[in-house]
């Protein structure tokens, strides 16, 4: 074949952020530290689901670790679905959450994309499990597997679900667990609880959380100069290293990009024409076609409840401990469906969003939230078109591109028609 006939390599439409290699250096860098914990012993290493209290234990001097940005780099790496049927085949099923089936697959073949990505063999031991049930009671069943396991001790918080107005009850009760695991933190590690540097991790941890959402809050541009999908992969720190002071520092360069291509009215998507809100998790083995795809029709999603789910402001509090209650109990997840039109609607105004797309994720029934009407009830009083479609955060098998792919491309076509 002549250089002339060979196929070219259709070019991706997605444009690249710069201050994604400062991005994956921080992350190598905190991968290798947790590696470095485990191997030689001198830092303790626990375990903490994604909104748990994460800052307790980076106050203990531990080494954190999040089984969930573990299971997300299983989904975006595409291995989530071969390795899920080793969790069924102990027990777990298919219909759970496939964070915790192809996190557990994944231990029990003894395969990670930590190794591809980070040159680790393994994910790090834990020294102790730590969760909190505010997203859903997988998470309690995920670390009861590994405490299993590894024989290490399990604690958590217990928090209720489906909330409305947050009361002093609530806060009490959340509050008082919190400083219950004080002491079993003080036996792993040998050390004494210091209430000071508790503060300085909460301080940092809030710092991170305004910067964090003022790298979402500039999408309100129009064009916007940073997609969904973007801040899929932006979020890494805000989860990770939040209270670690490097995730401040990230964010800052990260701003200072994205306040650039404003200045200079760069969008992410070239000649933005539509806006759009994305409810529910991602597709994560699917979200570089699915930025192609909505940037290709020049339509920008420009906001979503999953990346805002790392926005903690309560953690503002003067009180650590009160502002870890309260941070970890507004989230969007926990609270009841008042509060989450409310808190859509707001989104619709903000950013003006053209329409709303909602993942019914079949294994996460906790971040979908088309279930009980609300796109109807929101889609009446907004006027807001939407579409719903069916798939999943890991497991591929439950989620039709093509299907998909029609049902983005009626929305689209309704939203225009009706322009
Ligand atoms: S909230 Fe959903 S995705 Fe997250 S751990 Fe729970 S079931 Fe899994």
């Amino acid at each position: 074949m002549s250089e002339e006939s060979k196929p070219t390599a259709k070019k991706s439409i997605i444009k690249k952020i710069h201050s994604t290699g400062p991005m994956r250096a921080l992350m190598a860098e905190y991968f290798k530290e947790l590696e470095v914990a485990a191997q030689t012993g001198e830092e303790k290493v626990a375990w903490c689901t994604s909104v748990g209290p994460a800052e307790l234990l980076r106050a203990f001097g531990f080494r954190v670790y999040f089984p969930e940005n573990h299971g997300a780099l299983l989904g975006s790496s595409r291995m989530a679905a071969d390795l899920i049927p080793a969790a069924n085949a102990v027990g777990y099923s298919p219909d759970i959450c496939s964070y915790l089936t192809s996190d557990v697959g994944s231990y029990l073949n003894r395969k990670t994309p930590l190794t591809r990505a980070f040159g680790m063999e393994t994910v790090p031991k834990p020294d102790i499990l730590v969760y909190n049930t505010n997203q859903c009671r997988d998470v309690q069943d995920w670390f009861s597997f590994y405490q299993r396991e590894f024989d290490v001790p399990l604690c958590g918080i217990d928090t209720m679900r489906n909330v409305g107005e947050i009361t002093r009850a609530h806060l009490d009760g959340l509050v008082a667990q919190h400083k219950a695991l004080v002491p079993t933190l003080e036996e792993v590690t040998g050390t004494r609880f210091d209430p000071d540097r508790l503060k300085e991790v909460v301080r940092s941890s809030y710092q991170c959380t305004l910067a964090w959402k003022k790298v979402l809050r500039i999408a309100e541009n129009v064009p916007s100069p940073i997609t969904f999908f973007d801040g899929t992969i932006h979020m890494g720190p805000a989860v990770v290293l939040r209270g670690d002071d490097r995730a401040v520092a990230y964010y800052e360069t990260l701003m200072a990009e994205l306040e650039q291509r404003v200045a200079e009215g760069v969008g992410a998507v070239d000649d933005e024409a539509l806006r759009f809100y994305w409810d529910g998790m991602p597709v994560w083995g699917k979200l570089r076609e699915n930025a192609e795809f909505f940037g290709e029709r020049r339509a920008c999603v420009v906001a979503s409840t999953y990346c805002n789910s790392w926005i903690f402001e309560d953690l503002g509090c003067d009180d650590p401990f009160e502002g870890m209650a309260r941070a970890y109990t507004e989230l969007f997840i926990v609270r009841n469906e008042p509060f989450k039109e409310r808190y859509i609607e707001d989104m619709v105004r903000d950013y003006g969003i053209s329409g709303i797309v909602y993942h019914d994720s079949k294994t996460c029934p906790n971040n979908a939230n088309n279930r009980y009407g609300l796109p109807k009830r929101l889609a009446d009083r907004l006027g807001i078109p939407y579409v719903m479609f069916q798939g999943d955060l890991n497991d591929l098998r439950l989620y039709s591109e093509e299907q998909t792919r029609t049902q983005f491309e009626a929305l689209i076509e309704q939203i225009t028609e009706q322009a």
